[in-house]
């Protein structure tokens, strides 16, 4: 009957089992002290140079700038793209002052965030089935709502390439920018080609939790020498070549650290081992659930390769039991044979180890609920609205209601995967 949280069936694991936690390899503290010894300390250094040098390599991109986090790669990449479309904004006001941009919708805040520090409005575009990413059916929707629209942002959700040839084809059509937000999808590849050179302005993350880190920082990747240096100016407070501090610009103390730089050094050569214990965890799963009504995050086998960055489940709709989802908490009915997103979080956590919800979508965040939510039937605006359009037209709300991450640490041992998965079976049972 459910997951039995009373009985001592299994045994919680010692030491906590995370989502997805940094794995570090010994070559990233040679690199810090490096760093330290010969006191390069500051926002300038070898650290820094080899890992944009590397980033490059790897990515296949002609430019990459060093910052503090993928959030400033973001913000700087809408500030190009804005003085880019609109021209130089008057002083005070953001370079997207009051102009729409379409968005990924069930994605992390950071995606869209950066639209509102350049006063730009987000559309958020709903998402599709098959790769978890942004609808290019509803995408095109939008343009049909919206014509005046020149700037997309693009997540890859989870480290899963999306629908990439049929978004950029919609975005040709209209003459539109992208923004890549590639922050999940480092190693990630579409018809052999790495995400992160689909936009023209793109970013990646080493985020703590990320495919590899540098417990934080992040990059701004471009094909375009003129972006590459005015991120490089604007991320070091937009100084002009002066004696003196001579400003024409606003400026941001964006720039990544040396030191952190070392550590996204030295886990670089580790990236593919990274992806490979990632896949491998994947599959352990897909295998593991494979007799359960349950089915993992998919992705297109054919064209792309994701980074396998987590593995997470959805929940076939006649086996969910009810649930019900305030905007902070959660309440189900335990059911025979059925469970939901949060009894399975509850059961893993009850032997300390990590899942999370999906992302919750922006359309129905509190400070985005009256921003326009396209979905490919429809325009609306809170969840209900949506649903009125028919069934799941809301996809990314579906997602969310039926799916959630799985613990995805790639220092989890396969007997500790199998009793995660024994844990997600007592749930059904
Ligand atoms: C992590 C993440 C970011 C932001 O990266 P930071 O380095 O944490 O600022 C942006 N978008 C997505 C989808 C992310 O997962």
């Amino acid at each position: 009957m459910a997951f039995d949280f009373s009985s001592s069936r299994f045994k919680p694991f010692e030491k906590k089992l995370w989502l997805s936690s940094p794995t570090m390899h010994g070559e990233e503290i040679e690199y810090v002290r490096e760093a330290y010894e010969t006191n390069w300390m500051s926002t300038v250094g070898m650290n820094i140079t080899e890992a944009e040098r590397v980033t490059c390599e790897k990515v296949g991109c002609r430019y990459a700038v060093a910052l503090s986090a993928g959030t400033a790669a973001l913000h700087l990449a809408m500030k190009l793209a804005g003085q880019e479309l609109y021209g130089q904004p008057a002083v005070n006001k953001g370079s997207l002052d009051g102009r729409r941009v379409f968005a990924s919708d069930m994605t992390f805040g950071a995606t869209v965030n950066p639209i509102c520090y350049e006063g730009g409005i987000p559309v958020f575009i709903d998402t599709e089935e098959d790769t978890w990413n942004m609808d290019p059916v509803a995408l095109e929707k939008a343009f049909e709502i919206y014509p005046q629209v020149k700037l997309v942002v693009i997540a890859h959700l989870y480290g899963t390439p999306g629908k990439i040839d049929e978004l950029k084809a919609v975005c040709d059509r209209h003459n539109a920018i992208i923004v890549e937000d590639a922050a999940e999808s480092l190693g990630a590849s579409y018809k052999g080609i790495q995400t992160g050179v689909f936009g023209k302005y793109s970013c990646i993350s080493f985020n703590g939790n990320k495919i590899i880190t540098g417990s934080t920082g992040g990059m701004f990747l471009t094909d375009n020498e003129e972006a590459a240096n005015k991120v490089r100016k604007w991320s070091t407070q937009a100084r002009e070549a002066s004696p003196w501090y001579h400003h024409e610009e606003i400026g941001y103390n964006y720039r990544m650290s040396n030191v952190t730089a070392g550590v996204v050094r030295g886990q670089y050569p580790y990236l593919e081992e990274h992806i490979a214990q990632k896949k491998a965890i994947y599959e352990r799963y897909r295998e593991g659930l494979k007799d359960l009504p349950v089915s993992m995050n998919p992705y297109d086998a054919e064209n792309s390769a994701p980074n396998f960055w987590l593995s997470c489940l959805i929940i076939d709709p006649d086996a969910m039991c009810k649930q019900v989802r305030s905007e902070t908490t959660a309440l189900f009915i335990p059911e025979k044979g059925k469970s939901c997103p949060m009894e399975i979080l509850d059961a893993i956590l009850s032997i300390n180890a990590e899942g999370r919800p999906i992302w919750k979508p922006m359309h129905i965040q509190p400070i985005y609920r009256m921003n326009p939510f396209i979905t490919k039937t429809g325009s609306g605006r809170a969840m209900t609205n949506a649903y009125i359009e028919g069934g799941a037209a809301d996809v990314g709300m579906d997602i969310f209601n039926r799916g959630l991450c799985l613990p995805s640490d790639n220092k989890m041992t396969a007997d500790q995967q199998d009793v995660i998965i024994d844990v997600i079976k007592a749930c059904y049972e």
